[in-house]
This record gives C-alpha cells, structure tokens and sequence, in this order.
C-alpha cells in the first residue's frame, strides 16, 4: 500500500425497493489478488433503475449499490495484476472458466458469475475480487474519460447481443431496436461498430431518440410506427417490459431473428401465435450477462468509439441524492447519470 486510507467511506446502500440510504461503512482491505479502487467514476444502469423500482433476484438488499465503474487502484493484494496509481477499468463480474457452461463456451451462464460478482460501486472506494481483477479488469488509457470507461459494463452485455448474432448479422441487414435507453444505444453504436447501418430506433422518449439520431440511426415514435410490408430482418427488444416482449415479434421479416433483451420482471409469462414462430420461421434469442469475450470487444469499441460515447451521459450527480437520481431515470430523465464519489 502507498497511501494511507481512511477507516471508512461513503457508500449508497440500496435497503428495499424505492429506499436508498447512504452510510458510512469500512473501507476493505484488498487480500491476495485483489485490489481496492478509488472509484472516479460510477455510472448508473437500468438493472439499478429496476431494483429501486421492484427488487431483483440478482441484487441483495440490503447491500452496495451501483456495478459499473472505473477509477484509480489505491491498494492492491499480494500477486494482485495491477499496482497503487494505475487507471483501471472493468466489469462486476467475471466466469470460472471451469463450470460445465464455461467449458462448453457459454461464460456468460457461468454457475457462479453472478453469485461471485461485486456491487456497491456507488462508493468511493471499490474492493474488486481476484477472479474479476485476472479477467476482466484492464488499465485504462489516459486519453478515455472515466465516465466513458464506465459504460465498459453495459457495452459489454451488448457485444454479448452481437456475438449471439454473429449468424445472422451482414452489411446490408435492417435492424429494428425498440427501446432506446442507453442499452437500445449502445445497440446503435455497437451495429454501428461491426459495419450495418440500416438502424431504426422505436421509442416514446424524445430526447433519447434525438442520441439515437446523433449515432446515426433512424427514430420513430412507437405509437406512430406503421409496420413494414416485409419486416426488419433482426429485431431487438431493449424494453424488458412484457407487451413488449410479445408485440416486437411483429416487426420481424419471415425467417428473421428476434432478441430479447430487456429483462422482464420475475414470474412474468409471454404468448406468442405459433405460426408466426413457426411458419414464418422466426429465430428467438434472449442472451443474457456476458463472457470475457464480450468484454473485451467492448474495450476495444470503447477505445476507438465511432460514435460519441459521451451523449449517454446525461449528468453528474452527488450520492447525497442517490434516491432523486434514481426516481428521475424513473420519471424517464436523462440516460445514465454519473456518481463522482
Ligand atoms: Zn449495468
Ligand atoms: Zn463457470
């Protein structure tokens, strides 16, 4: 260790739906492997959003809040892959590598990549396990603002989307995204990033569309979207809201593919008429979290961005008004707001 560190910190901890409190707690000690982070910049995401709103089975409470982030290393365990005084960046999670979905190519599935992941980001400091600091923490170039290193988190689970499209995918598909928060865009840059460019972003929010518009897709407001006479051949559903999930196959070309992003709430059911699934062919996918491949994709979009990354950014805000930031993304405020703690 090369700077002596406070006992304590402030930490957004996230009690139950709709409460969060901020709490002095211990600034941990990073043991063998690991290392402790100065957070420098914390963004939010709408995994937060939804277990403000409603719980969710992957967040405990109470606990730490916020999992996406970047910052400086100020102490680092023995063996531990970066030293006090690198910038680093990285994601909450990482694979075994060992488990039968890692060796089968499916890290993303990984038995224990939820149960092993961090949060509490929204803190100043951020104490990062070995297996996440060997896999999938990376220095951070100078040159990239922290807030954009943050986003390393969301993009990855997009790269994700495109690595499970990678079938499909060529220069001249038409792709619908419906949903256009920050996922939605960073499926725009993403599409962007492996060369398609017949982009159409659906939504209802005017502000968010005006970035989809900015990354260079086409917009149309929801209700007014008069559908295709074919269909678009890949359509990615980045709402996770339930109607959603049913009326986006709709939009889908005969023997297209349809993704299923947004995450519904838990016990949700959908229908579909089975002879649109099965008749017109259409492939159904709904990948979920991401592997070490996604990550590192995502590294590298972010590292030589063709888009603006810095439009999803909507503003900086102090965790004195963690609860506000959170039920002004619910009232469909801004994008991503950042955490600087
Ligand atoms: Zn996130
Ligand atoms: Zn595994």
């Amino acid at each position: 260790m090369t700077e002596p560190l406070p006992q304590t910190m402030k930490s957004l901890i996230l009690q139950e739906p709709g409460r969060i409190t901020l709490e002095d707690v211990p600034v941990p000690i990073p043991g063998h492997g690991e290392i402790l982070i100065r957070v420098k910049a914390a963004t939010t995401c709408g995994t937060d959003l939804k277990a403000f709103k409603r719980g969710h089975s992957q967040i405990p409470m109470p606990g730490g809040f916020g999992h996406e982030y970047s910052g400086v290393v100020v102490a680092s365990g023995t063996g531990a892959k970066f030293k006090p005084g690198q910038s680093v960046m990285g994601v909450h999670s990482a694979p075994c590598g060992e488990c039968y979905w890692c060796e089968r190519g499916q890290e993303n599935l990984c038995e224990t990549i939820m149960s092993s992941k961090v949060l509490g980001s929204f803190a100043q400091y951020l104490l990062v396990p070995k297996r996440i600091v060997y896999k999938n923490v990376f220095e951070k170039p100078e040159n990239i603002p922290f807030e954009i290193a943050s986003l390393l988190e969301p993009y990855a689970s997009v790269a994700q989307g495109i690595l499970e499209l990678k079938d499909v995918i060529c220069d001249d598909a038409s792709v619908l995204i419906i949903g256009p928060g920050a996922i939605g865009l960073l499926f725009v840059a993403a599409l962007k990033e492996v060369g398609i460019s017949n982009i159409t972003v659906a939504g209802r929010n005017p502000d968010r569309l005006k970035v989809a518009e900015a990354f260079g897709a086409k917009t149309v407001l929801i209700n007014e979207y008069q559908k295709e006479d074919r269909g678009f051949d890949i359509v990615i559903e980045c709402t996770g809201q339930v109607e959603v999930w049913e009326k986006s196959i709709d939009y889908v070309r005969r023997g297209g593919t349809l993704m299923l992003f947004g995450g519904c709430a838990p016990g949700t059911k959908v229908t579909y008429d089975t002879k649109r699934v099965h008749y017109d062919q259409i492939s159904i996918l709904s990948p979920f979290h991401f592997g070490t491949q996604a990550v590192r994709q995502a590294r590298i979009w972010i590292l030589n961005s063709q888009t603006d990354l810095s439009l999803l950014i909507s503003g900086e805000r102090k965790l004195e008004e963690g609860a506000t930031v959170f039920q002004d993304l619910d009232a469909g405020k801004g994008i991503k707001f950042v955490f600087r703690p």
